[in-house]
Order: C-alpha cells, then sequence, then structure tokens
C-alpha cells in the first residue's frame, strides 16, 4: 500500500469503485471515464509504479494480473468480437496514475494506430 495511491485506496476500500473481479492478486473495476462501451481497469493488489518498474520477483504476479484480464474479457462476453489491452507507462505514455494497471477496452472497433 502506498500512502498517496489513488488504486490503494480504490483496493482499500477508502475510495469506492465498481468491481468487476477480484481475487488474492488482483482487483479489477470499472473506470470512471470509460472511452469505451466496456473499459476496464484491472490492477494488482500489490503497489507497482508501473509495468517498467517491474522486476524478476514479479513475474509471476504479471502472470496473473494478464490471465485475470483474460477472464474478465471472457466474463464480459468480448472475447468473440475482440477487445484492446492498454498498458500505459510514464508520461509519453500517456500514464496519469502512478499504480500499475492494465486497461480492457471493447465493444467497439478499435483504430490503429493509438493517438
Ligand atoms: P492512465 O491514463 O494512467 O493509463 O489511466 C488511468 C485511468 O484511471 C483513466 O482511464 C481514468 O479515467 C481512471 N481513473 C482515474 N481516477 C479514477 C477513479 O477515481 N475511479 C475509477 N474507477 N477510475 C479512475
Ligand atoms: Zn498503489
Amino acid at each position: 500500500m502506498s500512502e498517496d495511491c489513488l488504486f490503494c485506496k480504490i483496493i482499500s476500500g477508502d475510495i469506492p469503485s465498481n468491481k468487476v473481479y477480484s481475487d488474492e492478486h488482483v482487483y479489477a473495476f470499472h473506470d470512471i471515464n470509460p472511452a469505451a462501451p466496456t473499459h476496464i481497469l484491472v490492477i494488482p493488489r500489490k503497489h507497482l509504479h508501473n509495468v517498467a518498474a517491474s522486476e524478476g520477483e514479479d513475474e509471476a504476479l504479471l502472470g496473473k494480473l494478464l490471465l485475470a484480464a483474460n477472464k474478465i474479457a471472457t466474463q464480459e462476453g468480448l472475447e468473440e468480437d475482440g477487445f484492446r489491452y492498454v498498458i500505459n507507462t510514464n508520461d509519453n505514455g500517456g500514464q496519469t496514475v502512478y499504480h500499475l494497471h492494465l486497461h480492457i477496452l471493447g465493444g467497439r472497433q478499435m483504430t490503429w494506430p493509438p493517438g
């Protein structure tokens, strides 16, 4: 837990969220400002600044994050039509909250390249 971290406060329940999935290592909730019909954030319970700051000891956790995201994408009915995972990293990557999070975006056609 990092004292000033918004997503740590969401995990602890100090800030309310619309929960989608929860297990021992991972928590997921709806994005407050959805960029697609389905927009879910999947986060590790452990505070990690971002994916670039993760290390060897986080290898299993990163795997759990992706596998949890797969479960959620299936649960939300996104698998057949498709969806997008996004991990914004640092300033140029568009990261605004510095607790590692994976966006699940679905329910519409995505475009490439991203903005
Ligand atoms: P980033 O830009 O860091 O990749 O994504 C941060 C995401 O967190 C944004 O999509 C933003 O809408 C979302 N967000 C920011 N504050 C809150 C909040 O208090 N609750 C929820 N549910 N989402 C938030
Ligand atoms: Zn945090």
